[in-house]
């Protein structure tokens, strides 16, 4: 048995580097989700998969590079005709958000057609739940308090997969990484401080105190694209695929 993941998107939200929003594909036998669905999220799945087949879909949090896929990929798969179940988990507001986002975009869609398909939303908790045949938890990170931060931790056939989601460096961190075989970490910048992100930098000064296996930075902005022949760490590429 294998989990395997596939980086769809690896940028932030001004697509530095020409890389897509973020959005990550996890599959096992039996479990298939994506981690974040941006706003350019659909043609990258669409690259790399048939969305028929996601399950599922976990939002860490409520920024449209993170959340802004859900519309188009709610409809698209309405006029897919798929009949499979979709079940969306998130922040407390993602229903309520996503659906202001759809109405805003497609006036002639939502709140007009309900997809024949199951389409339901669960709010993630420190405690976990299943979504798309894994279990997961979501626990809040520092990033921008508007927007319901958290990190995700993934646990699929015998495998846990940690996600930051946006996230500047705080001791959570290290509670969201523990025991992880693979830390999908954000890094925004390389050195730069920011109250909102994490830089390569601050990961660095605390890798000591993370107890991981992995780590795989995402979410890469345009200081840590011109320091990329510096970094340690793995970088992720749009199209990238592991196998844990
Ligand atoms: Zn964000």
């Amino acid at each position: 048995m294998s989990v395997k993941i596939r980086f769809l998107g690896t940028g932030n939200a001004f697509a530095d580097g020409g890389r897509s929003h973020a959005c990550i594909h996890v599959e096992a036998t039996g479990a298939s989700l994506l981690l974040d669905c941006g706003g350019s999220s659909l043609p990258a799945i669409k690259m790399a998969l048939d969305p028929a087949t996601i399950q599922a879909i976990a939002i860490s949090h409520l920024h449209g590079d993170h959340f802004g896929g859900i519309p188009f990929f709610v409809m698209d798969q309405h006029f897919a005709g798929r009949m499979a179940p979709l079940a969306i988990g998130g922040p407390r507001e993602l229903q309520a958000r996503s659906t202001r986002a759809g109405e805003a975009l497609f006036k002639d869609f939502f709140g007009v057609i309900t997809p024949e398909y199951g389409l339901s939303f669960v709010t993630l908790k420190e405690s976990p739940v299943t979504l798309g045949g894994a279990e997961v938890s979501a626990h809040p990170v520092k990033h921008v308090a508007e927007s319901d931060p958290h990190g995700l931790r993934v646990k699929v056939d015998g495998k846990l997969i940690a996600y930051s989601g946006d996230a500047r460096w705080s001791e959570e961190l290290v509670m969201l990484s523990k025991g992880a075989d693979l830390f999908i970490c954000e890094s925004t910048n390389f050195s730069k401080s920011d109250p909102a992100h994490l830089s390569y930098r601050e990961l660095m000064a605390n890798r000591t105190k993370l107890d991981c296996g992995r780590i795989i930075l995402t979410h890469r902005g345009r200081e840590t694209q011109a320091h990329l022949a510096e970094l340690e760490l793995e970088p992720a590429n749009d199209g990238m695929q592991v196998t844990l």
